[in-house]
């Protein structure tokens, strides 16, 4: 039996050592962190759990090609519960609440009760959302691969994303912003610019508001420690081996082929290497020789050009008191913004989780909050300069300050607050500068990387980077296909 390593336990490296362990290969996954999950996790501090990698789930609706992909990995299974809270989102524009619903039906109306003077580009948006939920992340299997069964034909639902292909090309054109600016309800627009990160294609925003409306994109009770957990379970019950602390700081290269690992000085000999920490630190940092494909030039092109890495600043707050009646999900605008890392922040969104759902003690709340921009060297320089931890507490000030106004309850409630940085996701997950998706911009083509090399043999690349935007749906499918070129090139049969 040959043996694989793979580097990274993240959804990734999860997914292709189920692929690979079904697939009858030795599985042996190196992790440089203590547990498993990389982004995709969540932490708990003083009795309180902040979700921080799993906020809906493209998948999650039994409709999904991609659905089967997650039942495959034992990430959803029979007993799992999803929940499709609707409104999505609520903003509170100065005391007057507008909905996100996924419900298109109520959503036109909604809107259109909230602003008639925007009709038009509401019933154009709604058209645009039922036409997008079709849409659907394709799952194919690889030319020439001997396959246990085969995924089912794309070409019925390529039929039914039709209308929305249609869209694409005028919508690629713009960004989110723009999209909203065509607004005339500010409410309306801070709502579409809240759902996904604004500097996105509104293809993005339609894709999204699309799983929304097609009853996909829930919330996995128990989320990304669920999801994670599961799929560990499901790898160690196939016999897969995690080691974890275990940082691969190389790989082998021998005649062209990979052939083994370095990790805390110890060489691991294996046939074949997947590498699904996130590609840019690994092109970077795993190779004596730098690797010649063409691919991860442009990789390297394309992530250089300002702005495209999606990186945040994430703000956990914990507070004493039950706030289980407000939106689980709300955007509001500020009445000062917020000047933070030479941004300027005009509005907050938030989550908040009740103790209903084993988030909180009993009568509390956790709050989380993503602020989005590329602060990497905001605060690498004040890690630098030893004032680290008092710029996330200024940070953490300036926010809770415009929650108490927006939250008055909250005030002097604070039991717990806790600020992750780039640099925090740099440290935990290894991804290029913390960065944690890659935004598409408008005007920007799509370009999804290969999953394996053409001059180097028996290493293959998965994780979110080699399928933008990213995120967990192609983390999991690019560990898929890395396992599909691997039984391919071993001649083994891919079994699913
Ligand atoms: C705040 C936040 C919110 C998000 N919300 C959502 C959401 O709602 N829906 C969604 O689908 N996605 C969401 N995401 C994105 C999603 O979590 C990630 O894109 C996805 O989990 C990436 O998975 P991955 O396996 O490709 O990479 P990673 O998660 O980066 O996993 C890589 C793994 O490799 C390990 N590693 C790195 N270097 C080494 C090394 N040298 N040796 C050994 N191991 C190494 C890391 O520790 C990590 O475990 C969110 C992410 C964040 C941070």
């Amino acid at each position: 039996m040959s043996n694989v390593l793979i580097i990274g336990a993240g959804i990734a490296g999860l997914s292709a050592g189920i692929y690979a362990r079904k697939s009858r290969f030795d599985v042996m996954m190196c992790e440089a962190h203590s547990i498993a999950g990389g982004n995709c996790t969540s932490w708990r501090r003083k009795g309180y759990l902040f979700e921080g990698g799993l906020h809906w789930l493209t998948g999650s609706g039994m409709e999904q090609p991609l659905h089967k992909v997650w039942r495959e990995v034992g990430a959803l299974r029979d007993e799992s519960r999803i929940t499709n809270g609707d409104p999505f989102m609520v903003c509170d524009w100065h005391g007057q609440r507008v909905s996100l619903y996924r419900d298109n039906v109520k959503l036109e109306t909604h809107l259109c009760e909230v602003s008639p003077e925007d009709m038009p580009r509401i019933r154009e948006l709604c058209r645009d959302i039922r036409r997008f939920s079709s849409f659907a992340m394709p799952v194919t299997d690889i030319p020439r691969l001997k396959v246990s069964e085969k995924s089912p034909s794309i070409i019925p639902s390529g039929l039914k994303m039709l209308p929305a292909l249609a869209r694409i090309l005028p919508l690629s054109a713009l960004s989110v912003t723009d999209y909203a600016a065509r607004f005339r309800h500010p409410a309306i627009r801070l709502l579409l610019m809240s759902v996904v990160n604004p500097n996105y294609d509104a293809v993005a925003l339609l894709v999204t508001l699309g799983c929304f409306a097609s009853g996909d994109g829930g919330y996995l009770e128990g989320g990304s420690l669920t999801l994670t957990a599961n799929m560990v379970k499901r790898f160690e019950e196939l016999g897969g081996i995690i080691r974890y602390n275990t940082k691969v700081t190389k790989v082998q290269i021998v005649n062209g082929r990979a052939c083994g690992v370095v990790a805390g000085g110890e060489t691991i000999r294996a046939d074949a290497v997947i590498i699904t920490s996130d590609t840019l630190t690994a092109i970077d940092t795993f190779f004596d020789v730098p690797l010649r494909e063409k691919w991860m030039r442009t990789m390297c092109m394309n992530m250089n050009r300002n702005g495209v890495l999606l990186m945040c600043s994430f703000v956990s707050i914990g507070v004493e008191t039950d706030l289980s009646d407000l939106p689980e999900s709300m955007t509001f605008p500020l009445e000062k913004p917020i000047e933070h890392a030479g941004q300027r922040i005009t509005h907050l969104a938030y989550k908040l989780y009740a103790d209903s759902a084993g988030y909180a003690p009993k009568g509390c709340s956790a709050i989380t909050l993503i602020i989005t921009g590329n602060t990497y060297d905001y605060w690498k320089q004040a890690r630098d300069q030893g004032c680290y931890d008092e710029h996330k507490k200024e940070l953490f000030e300036q926010i809770c300050t415009a929650l108490e106004k927006q939250l008055p309850a909250i005030k002097g409630k604070v039991a717990v607050w806790d600020v992750a940085t780039p640099l925090t996701y740099e440290r935990y997950c290894g991804t290029w500068h913390g960065s944690w998706m890659t935004i598409t911009p408008p005007g920007t083509k799509r370009v999804f990387y290969p999953c394996r090399l053409k001059h180097i043999g028996n290493l293959y690349f998965a994780g979110q980077r080699i399928m933008p935007p990213g995120g967990t749906p192609p983390a999991v499918s690019t560990g898929r296909t890395a396992v599909q070129y691997l039984c391919r090139d071993f001649g083994a049969v891919f079994q699913s």
